[in-house]
């Protein structure tokens, strides 16, 4: 089996809100992000750990980059500490409001700059926005072609041989490089940050770059560049019912509890 030597991977990271917290949604309906702890998404630690599992197979550098406000900084060093290579932050205050159309705009334009590369990785969605359309604009905007929903991938010779979630099943792909992919939580199992990791991090710098530098257009970035409105948000509030479902056996209370489901107008009844 023959892999490309010395491969550059771009890894996307998106900077998002602690799930795990309490978000306020503003009065203009958008995310009170300031308040909250900001950590790196979830599966854009498995596309990182999936670029850290090809450098110590085949030696490649790895460069994280994101669109995000100057406190993303925090979660490309996370990523640094872990193991990538470079970071790039692409952060302006002309990208406020930017949807998903103007975020991959900008980050085509960062990559464009970033020169060679042979394989991006990134998130298949992430936990704020959650469109899973961030990836695919990308591939589009860069020509080039794209798995998404990868839970498996093996470099092969040039080649990406990736295994995808389809309805009802699996398909297997043949892509040649470079190729972008979006990778699913279940791919692998991103490595914890050690002590000397984040020392050596430390030695390593987040660039910062603004939109003059990427060359993006001021029209296509931001709100002016968003075609994505936001409409209305609402906020759900959820309130116990505080019922305890019986039966005298396992099988009855499961009786019981898919009847009330029934009645309440969960579920369906006819099971
Ligand atoms: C009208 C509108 C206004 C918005 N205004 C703001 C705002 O003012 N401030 C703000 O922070 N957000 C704002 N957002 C949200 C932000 O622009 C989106 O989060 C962004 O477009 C990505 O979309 P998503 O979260 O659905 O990503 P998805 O498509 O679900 O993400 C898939 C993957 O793409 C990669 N990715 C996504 N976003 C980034 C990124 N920024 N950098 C690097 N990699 C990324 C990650 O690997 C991620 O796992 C706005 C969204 C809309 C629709």
């Amino acid at each position: 089996m023959k892999g490309v030597i010395n491969m550059h991977i771009i890894v996307l990271i998106k900077q998002v809100p602690d799930s795990r917290e309490y978000v306020r949604i503003r009065e203009d309906g958008t995310l009170d992000r300031e308040r909250v702890r900001a950590v790196i998404n979830d599966c854009d630690k498995n596309a990182l750990e999936a670029a850290l599992q090809l450098k110590e197979k085949f030696g490649s550098k790895i460069t994280v980059v994101s669109m995000g406000p100057p406190k993303a900084e925090d979660a490309l060093k996370e990523a640094l500490a872990m193991g990538a290579d470079e970071a790039i932050l692409i952060s302006d205050r002309r990208l406020r409001g930017s949807d998903t159309l103007a975020t991959s705009y900008v980050l085509y334009k960062a990559i464009e700059r970033l020169g060679h590369y042979d394989l991006i990785i990134c998130g298949i969605e992430s936990s704020d926005g959650g469109t899973a359309q961030v990836g695919p604009e990308l591939a589009e905007f860069l020509g080039i072609p794209q798995a998404t929903f990868v839970d498996e991938f093996k470099v092969i010779g040039g080649y990406v041989e990736a295994k995808r979630l389809v309805e009802g099943g699996y398909e297997k792909l043949r892509i040649k490089m470079p190729v972008l992919l979006t990778i699913m939580k279940n791919a692998n199992n991103p490595r914890v940050t050690t002590f000397s990791g984040i020392l050596k991090a430390v030695k390593k710098q987040v660039v910062t770059w603004t939109i003059d530098d990427v060359g993006a257009e001021e029209k296509k970035v931001g709100l002016a560049g968003s075609p994505t409105k936001i409409m209305k948000v609402e906020k759900l509030s959820f309130q116990r019912k505080r019922l305890m479902i019986e039966g005298e056996t396992a099988d009855e209370v499961v009786d019981n509890l898919l009847k009330r489901l029934v009645e309440d107008g969960v579920i369906r009844g006819g099971y």
